[in-house]
């Protein structure tokens, strides 16, 4: 996939950086007569908070603003429609 617009580093220019979706995540605990009987994570994907950046090179981190998820900064591929 290509980027709709250069993607890089604001404090150094670098084009080398990882690019984190944040997942919304439900930790459920199951209570039957006052005593945690069971538990689970819940990984809800189709909740994404924010699109964050980190540089390799030198470790900033900035968060992407109007971008709510990582397609949002790429082109789209035939034949999948978002
Ligand atoms: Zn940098």
């Amino acid at each position: 996939m290509k980027a709709k617009r250069e993607i890089k580093c604001p404090k150094c220019d670098c084009r080398y950086i990882v690019i984190k979706e944040y997942v919304i995540t439900f930790l459920s605990y199951i209570i039957k007569d006052n005593k945690i009987i069971g538990g689970q994570v819940e990984h809800c994907h189709g909740d994404i908070i924010k699109v964050k950046g980190e540089c390799v090179d030198c470790k900033h981190r900035w968060t992407f603003r109007k971008v709510i998820q990582i397609n949002c900064l790429f082109e789209e591929e035939k034949g999948i429609d978002y």
